[in-house]
């Protein structure tokens, strides 16, 4: 019942994680790179999305854990200069990537990059909401990422989790889907995922947690600010495992898998909201 609503989402906002779509390497050799095998597989999937007459939008991290590969680095830098280098580096690796496979499928990666100004200037993200509906009528799956190497600590959007959420809102998304290395959001000690949250309070946030990975910012406690985005503009969010197999074909069938948090009745948008959801204002 929960579930239905999402069979019939016709624009969804797919993010995922450099979790996801990266592996370390096999052996001695721990340096992270682009899981290939899971990007195909990927695009294949949202591919069908596109096929069944929907609208799919990803927003991608990756770039600096593709640089980081593409280096021999193991180590997630510390320096801004240097993570920006390797954004800057794996952002181009990992676009051709995407094109390589959405190409088997008949499709195109377009890329788009963002920063925090794009998304508070109604001018500037007129721009890319105009690019975004050129490209969602053509064979182009748009792949969003922040535009790391301009922006500065004080202005970025700090985790992709938000990024994604915040174009949820603005391209009026019906679903967010958030493609992650966890089933979902887990209730106790990893043995029992919430299959719905109602409303995102307190007790619910308790249970999640940042990451320690090197390839990735977040986890589950920027998932949870960014579900808390999408659900108060009206829109499902779904905090699902990218490694199960056709995770996203199960989802929008409405199958029970990851953590469905569903959306507000009442719909906030406007630019208080969004100035208030990038600052980090409690919302
Ligand atoms: N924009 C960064 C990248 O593509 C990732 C930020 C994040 O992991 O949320 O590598």
């Amino acid at each position: 019942m929960e579930r239905d609503k999402i069979k019939k989402a016709k624009r969804i906002v797919i993010k995922v994680g450099a979790s996801v779509l990266t592996r370390v390497g096999g052996g001695r050799d721990r340096t992270l790179r682009l899981d290939e095998v899971w990007i195909k597989n990927f695009a294949k999937q949202v591919t069908v999305l596109f096929k069944e007459g929907r609208q799919v939008i990803i927003v991608s991290s990756g770039a600096i854990a593709a640089g980081m590969g593409l280096l021999g680095m193991e180590k997630r830098p510390k320096s801004l200069p240097e993570q920006q280098a390797c954004a800057a580096l794996g952002q181009g690796y990992l676009m051709k990537t995407y094109e390589e496979h959405f190409k088997k499928n008949g499709f195109h990666a377009a890329q788009i990059l963002l920063t925090w100004e794009d998304i508070r200037e109604k001018r500037r993200y007129l721009n890319a909401e105009n690019t975004l509906r050129v490209l969602l009528s053509k064979k182009a799956v748009p792949v969003i990422n922040e535009n790391d190497t301009v922006s500065v600590d004080e202005i970025k959007f700090g985790d992709n989790d938000k990024l994604s959420a915040l174009v949820a809102s603005l391209v009026s998304a019906d679903l967010l889907v958030m493609l992650t290395d966890v089933e979902g959001l887990y209730i106790d000690d990893k043995k029992t995922v919430a299959g719905v949250v109602k409303d995102i309070h307190a007790g619910i946030e308790k249970m999640a947690c940042g990451t320690d990975k090197e390839c990735s910012r977040g986890g589950m406690k920027t998932k949870l600010d960014a579900a808390k985005i999408a659900v108060k503009s009206g829109i499902d969010c779904v905090i699902a495992d990218g490694r199960e197999k056709d995770i996203l074909l199960k989802i929008v069938s409405g199958k029970k898998v990851g953590t469905l948090f569903q959306a507000n009745k009442n719909k906030i948008t406007g630019r208080d909201f969004y100035d208030k959801a990038i600052n980090r204002v409690i919302l």
